[in-house]
């Protein structure tokens, strides 16, 4: 059987203007049975529909903060920088892959790209927006390969039975997080402060949106591996759907 083909989206080097990609979600993508594929920062909608017709599952990864009038907010302070080609290609993707109920992992930024296509909103930063919250460091002062705080998992969820645990250590490497859920998604993850750190659709073939970064902590932590596993599986049978 064909391994399932993955769309990972790209990062964009804002002083350089240059698509780069980290090695680390290739290689957990690869490692757990799929060919990642990296996409291009610029997409207009039909080549948009036709990547989410001809790829298996589509990976929204990690990177800038997300432009504040794309859920209807004037920039606080604590805002960081953004990407204009990120936001528009991504969001213009993500409501293709939707639209084709394709596997969605969205991880970190991707995670709070998925709540707000879908209607929710974001913090635009939990350190000046919550203060009276508990201070558990979610931007870690240490490397990203070692976890930083837990997150504990509603039980029942899609995301507690793929991670075969309630309790996950996981990194965390953001300042924004998931406020107001959009209605379809159900929020199965927080950190003992309160955080959204996950969010799935339970009618969806796989839609789940994590706040950590599980593609740093495969091949030593298996709930990372487990959930990458998890995902490209959904993608093989999605994959064998649409060319049978
Ligand atoms: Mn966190």
């Amino acid at each position: 059987m064909d391994k399932p083909v993955i769309g990972l989206t790209a990062s964009h080097d804002l002083k350089t203007d240059d698509l780069r990609m980290g090695h680390f979600y290739m290689d957990a993508l690869r490692h757990n049975g799929a060919i990642p594929v990296i996409l291009p920062l610029t997409l207009d909608e039909e080549e948009a529909g036709q990547l989410a017709e001809s790829l298996d599952g589509f990976l929204f990864s990690g990177g800038p903060d997300i432009h504040p009038f794309l859920f209807g907010e004037e920039t606080l302070m604590g805002c960081g920088d953004f990407s204009p080609l990120r936001d528009s290609s991504e969001l213009l993707l993500l409501s293709q892959v939707y639209e084709r109920k394709k596997p969605v992992l969205g991880i970190c930024r991707g995670a709070q790209l998925l709540n707000i296509a879908l209607g929710g909103d974001i913090y635009q930063d939990i350190f000046s927006q919550i203060p009276a919250r508990s201070p558990i460091a979610h931007r870690q002062p240490f490397n990203a390969a070692h976890p930083a705080h837990r997150v504990a998992l509603e039980s029942g969820s899609r995301l507690a039975a793929i991670s075969e645990s309630l309790s996950l250590e996981v990194n965390s490497l953001h300042h924004q997080a998931i406020r107001n859920a959009a209605p379809c998604l159900k929020v199965c993850g927080r950190s003992s402060d309160g955080i959204i750190e996950a969010v799935e659709q339970p009618d969806h073939p796989f839609l789940i949106g994590i706040q950590w970064h599980p593609e740093q902590l495969a091949g030593k932590y298996p709930h990372a591996d487990r959930l990458f596993s998890a995902f490209i599986k959904a993608c093989s049978r999605c994959g064998q759907i649409s060319s049978s």
